[in-house]
């Protein structure tokens, strides 16, 4: 979106017809060089934060283009990644374990894209955020087999070969010189000068691409289209935009290295069903971790719930036995335990203060809850395997995890919005 001269805000027509699949008869040369005046020209930003700054709030799941639809996505990645580009690059795909489904993922388009190319492509999955990952619990061997499982289980074949899945942050460096090495070093083996940096929105591409550039004295950004960038946001951070907003990075930015290494990155998928949509501006901030997650264990009763914050509810049913039930989540969300059969009334009093993100007024719970939608029950099974060894967990995607151990079996209901992302992985992480 950007604000027209008579202050309106509108859809710029290249981006709708690249995101949102519209048919627009495209500008000539000509006619987009005489409609181009970089003087007047606003930056374009991306739905959520159109929302953010005339509604204050996000558009949340109630309406069309809330996010890239995947459709969008999946387009504008088979135009980018042509298999002449995929024979000539390494691609290099980023993931966040706490907002990851092997099987809607950047990951599995570009999969099924160099399946149907026949191309030797290269692959690397650069695993972020690996700063809040709880390092007294999650190795790197253990995250490794876990990411491993769930791409062989999503059939994700396109990530072979040793050291091909990094665990890196952005935000810290740690592991970037490593995966830059392996990246540096597939293109020298094959003979390709082009790096492509394909993720999900809030993944952390831009992060990376900062701290990848802030080594570099020779960096030169090819701007493309004009609806492909903000230049006052590059000018304040000297490089690629960053923000809590998923979605902020529209267009694929090109970046010459200065080495003879061209680097391309593209904008970010919003996966469908994450509880990012549920929440927007300052309360993104809470639900995206920012600091080492700590899990928390909980001794959960049979007929007894977890609230987690006001966006879900994890009840053990009253046939089962004791479960622990150890979250995984960004710390700055309220979990309260109570009584199943209270839960709802604690809902109503307490949404948006004590249960929390959301984040609302007394006066606005009402609202705030409409516009969240319908919640619906997520109901898993899971055989305990004892109290030495968690048994399963369940994604929350986008927040995060719980892992559930105990003996006998356990029966749990997740009431979460229509449509969150919520997933049982039969083994733990
Ligand atoms: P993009 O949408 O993929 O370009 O993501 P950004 O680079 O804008 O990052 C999204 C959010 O994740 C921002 O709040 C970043 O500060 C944060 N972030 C990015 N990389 C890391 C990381 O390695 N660790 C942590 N803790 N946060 C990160």
């Amino acid at each position: 979106y950007y604000k027209s001269e008579k202050g309106e805000w509108t859809v710029e027509d290249e981006v709708e017809s690249l995101i949102l699949g519209k048919e627009v008869e495209a500008l000539s040369v000509e006619e987009e060089d005489a409609e181009y005046n970089p003087s007047n020209s606003k930056p374009i930003i991306c739905q959520r934060c159109f929302n953010l700054d005339t509604k204050g709030t996000t558009e949340l799941r109630s309406g069309e283009g809330k996010s890239i639809p995947s459709k969008g996505f999946e387009e504008l990645l088979r135009k980018t990644l042509t298999p002449g580009v995929l024979g000539s690059s390494v691609v290099v795909i980023m993931i966040d374990l706490f907002d990851f489904n092997a099987e809607d993922s950047a990951l599995s388009y570009i999969n099924n894209l160099i399946v149907n190319s026949g191309v030797r492509s290269s692959v690397i999955l650069a695993v972020n955020k690996a700063d809040l990952f709880p390092s007294s619990t999650i190795t790197p061997l253990r995250a490794e087999t876990y990411v491993r499982r769930e791409i062989d289980s999503a059939g994700i074949t396109c990530v072979e070969g040793q050291g091909s899945v990094k665990f890196i942050s952005g935000k810290t460096g740690w592991g970037v010189e490593a995966l830059m090495g392996k990246v540096e070093k597939e293109m020298r083996g094959l003979k390709r000068e082009k790096i492509y940096l394909v993720g999900g929105a809030n993944v952390g591409k831009s992060t990376l691409l900062n701290r990848i550039i802030g080594k570099r004295s020779k960096v030169k950004f090819n701007k493309g289209s004009k609806s492909n960038q903000n230049d006052e946001a590059f000018k304040s951070v000297g490089g690629v935009t960053t923000s809590n907003v998923p979605g902020t990075t529209l267009g694929v930015i090109e970046v010459d290295l200065g080495d003879g290494k061209v680097l391309y990155d593209t904008p970010g998928l919003i996966l469908e069903g994450s509880f990012l949509e549920w929440v927007g501006g300052e309360e993104l901030k809470k639900v995206v971790p920012k600091k080492k997650v700590e899990p928390v264990t909980y001794r959960v009763e049979p007929g007894s719930s977890l609230m987690i914050g006001g966006l879900a509810r994890i009840d053990l049913h009253e046939e089962s036995k004791s479960f622990l039930i150890t979250l995984f989540i960004s710390n700055e969300i309220k979990v309260h335990p109570c009584k199943t059969s209270k839960a709802d009334e604690l809902l109503d009093r307490h949404f948006g203060k004590m249960l929390s993100p959301p984040v609302c007024e007394e006066e606005e719970r009402e609202e705030r809850r409409k516009v969240m939608g319908d919640f619906e029950d997520n109901i898993f099974v899971i055989d305990g395997k004892g109290w030495k060894e968690a048994a399963a967990d369940v994604t929350l995607l986008g927040l995060g995890w719980f892992s559930v151990t105990g003996s006998g079996s356990a029966k749990l209901r997740v009431h979460a919005p229509a449509g969150a992302g919520v997933f049982l992985r039969e083994d733990s992480l």
